[in-house]
């Protein structure tokens, strides 16, 4: 690819940093300058936006697939039933603990092995209010159960007799309401740690994790707020974002924002707009997310807009649920979910065919 560009008639290459905002005679920009972006222009697009707008950290709690809690355990409840923005009264999951469930849990976060920062994100604080859980763990055996995991105002419809000594609570993480994540549960406990730890949560036994937690020094926008559908700042259109300043994670995530923010660039620079691919595919779904389809929610101290990888969860659910074989017989346990993912693998392919089909090729001919 760097030869291909290298020689490219057309292309240009001038290796060096922007320090602040580009020059103002740049029309069509695209800022793709990743988790690492360079202070002076990270300031630039701060002050072009507001403070909570652009964050120099992440704090991820894990994400579960909604369809894998087992609700014969845990109830749908907010607490004191209050309505909060957007909600019903009803918009949490919650998941009881014993006093016994609870020391044990509390032991493990302290004992399970964790990811070391890296040498460039040793110096940079944690978020007041975004600690890790099992740094608030270490603090005493209380500390949780007098913070994300307090058993107030929740009642166990399953068993209302008996008062939960700790309680953990899930929050709807998108629109299409197939994921939830574990509120105030950030951590750098090791992925394989933490899906055998967060597993031993009442209700979570089976739980299937979209996305696993983590804290990394990173640089993203905001962007349900601050970006449009196709990637433009409201605040100030001619610049386009791209890759992981979006708030998508990994290198296929960031290229293929990369690519379609290119897409977009080059439709605008034609005049023409181009309609974003269809919600049920990879790219689609991934970009609804990025730009509106998490659900933002504000509590203090933190923010809700995390960065997140490409996953099943994102994509609408099937019209039509497959549950038997080509040759009839009824799909089984695991053979269930490999059918379901196959089944919007293909949806996927056959949407992004007729997107390319009736978009692209009309952009490219123009
Ligand atoms: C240690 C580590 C391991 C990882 N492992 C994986 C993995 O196994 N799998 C995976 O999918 N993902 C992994 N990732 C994530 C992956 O690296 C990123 O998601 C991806 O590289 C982001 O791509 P990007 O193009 O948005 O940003 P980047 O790849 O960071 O590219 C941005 C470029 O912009 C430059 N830049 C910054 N500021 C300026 C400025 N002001 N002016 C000009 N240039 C500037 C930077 O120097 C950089 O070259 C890992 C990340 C890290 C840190």
């Amino acid at each position: 690819m760097t030869k291909a560009l290298n020689e490219h008639p057309l292309i240009e290459i001038a290796r060096g940093e922007i320090a602040g905002l580009p020059p103002a005679d740049w029309s069509n920009v695209i800022v793709a300058t990743g988790p690492l972006t360079s202070a002076p222009l990270a300031d630039a697009i701060r002050a072009l936006t507001d403070e909570s707008a652009l964050a120099f950290f992440d704090a991820i709690a894990p994400i579960v697939h909604r369809e894998s809690i087992d609700m014969s355990v845990a109830w749908f409840q907010s607490r004191y039933d209050k309505v909060g923005p957007g909600g019903n009264g009803a918009d949490y999951i919650n998941c009881p603990m014993t006093k016994e469930q609870y020391d044990g849990f509390v032991a493990a976060l302290i004992a399970g092995e964790k990811t070391e920062f890296k040498e460039w994100e040793t110096n940079t604080p944690y978020f007041d209010g975004c600690l890790p859980i099992e740094v608030m763990a270490e603090r005493g055996p209380e500390t949780l159960r007098h913070g994300p995991m307090k058993p107030v105002g929740l009642t166990n419809p399953h068993d209302p007799a008996t008062k939960a000594y700790a309680i953990v609570q899930l929050r709807q993480d998108n629109k299409l309401g197939t994921l939830y994540n574990i509120v105030g549960f950030q951590t750098k406990l090791k992925y394989g740690e933490q899906q055998r730890i967060f597993r031993s949560i009442p209700g979570l036994e089976k739980a299937e994790f979209a996305r696993l937690g983590g804290l990394h020094r990173n640089t993203f926008l905001n962007s349900p707020k601050l970006l449009d559908g196709q990637l433009r700042l409201r605040a100030q259109p001619r610049l386009r974002f791209a890759g992981q300043m979006t708030g998508c994670e990994g290198y296929v995530e960031s290229a293929s924002v990369g690519l379609i923010a290119g897409v977009y660039a080059a439709a605008d620079a034609r005049g023409q707009t181009l309609e974003s691919p269809p919600g049920t595919t990879a790219l689609g779904s991934l970009l609804g997310h990025i730009t509106g389809g998490h659900i933002e929610t504000i509590e203090p101290g933190t923010r809700s807009f995390q960065p997140m990888n490409i996953n099943f969860g994102l994509f609408p659910p099937l019209a039509t649920v497959p549950t038997k074989k080509p040759d009839g017989t009824r799909l089984r346990g695991n053979e269930k979910t490999v059918a379901k993912k196959q089944a919007m693998s293909a949806r996927a392919l056959a949407d992004l065919d007729r997107w390319i089909a009736d978009h692209l090729h009309i952009a490219a001919a123009a």
